[in-house]
């Protein structure tokens, strides 16, 4: 995600218009829906695909102000970092991790998906990232406790010992 997201602010998406840029040999239409231009634009908020699966998420209200402001994706992704929850980052990043993943099925393997198919993997990777996340921070938890516990019990068996020390120089003086 991190790396989409990356690749979207430094406006370097491998997407055809930039490909081309970069002297590959490639139609500039896009995969999906045939517009002349495929750029990242275009990609992840112009392509009527795009549009549909932000609406359907709930997101797309969010994102439409931009677009009278900058005809750039660095531009409105950068807006949309700075302006945008956490939670509402999370979803729009996944959504347009997942429209990535469609237009090269279509591509490559010549699948076409609905917006339903979009929409339930980019749920299903937020779901399986906050997973990992959470149990990165149970682990770190988890290790801070055995090092709480190790510490308690070293206290103790240095106190024990010198109980005991004590009480064997005690006896050995008594
Ligand atoms: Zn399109």
């Amino acid at each position: 995600m991190t790396n989409l997201l990356q690749r979207v602010c430094v406006d370097c998406f491998p997407t055809r218009v930039r490909l081309i840029s970069r002297g590959v040999k490639c139609p500039s239409a896009c995969v999906t829906c045939d517009d002349p231009h495929e750029d990242s634009y275009h990609l992840f908020f112009h392509c009527k695909i795009a549009i549909d699966v932000l609406n359907a998420v709930n997101v797309w209200h969010l994102i439409a102000p931009y677009l009278n402001q900058f005809d750039n994706a660095s531009y409105i992704t950068f807006n949309l970092l700075q302006k945008l929850y956490a939670s509402q980052v999370e979803n729009v990043v996944t959504i347009m991790w997942s429209i990535w993943k469609s237009l090269n099925l279509k591509l490559w393997q010549q699948v076409s998906e609905s917006t339903v198919t979009i929409m339930e993997r980019a749920k299903h990777l937020l779901k399986g990232w906050k997973k990992a996340n959470r149990n990165r921070v149970l682990q770190v938890r988890f290790t801070y406790l055995r090092i709480q516990v190790l510490k308690s019990m070293m206290v103790r068996l240095r106190t024990t010992s010198t109980v005991m020390l004590d009480g064997g120089n005690q006896g050995v003086v008594g």
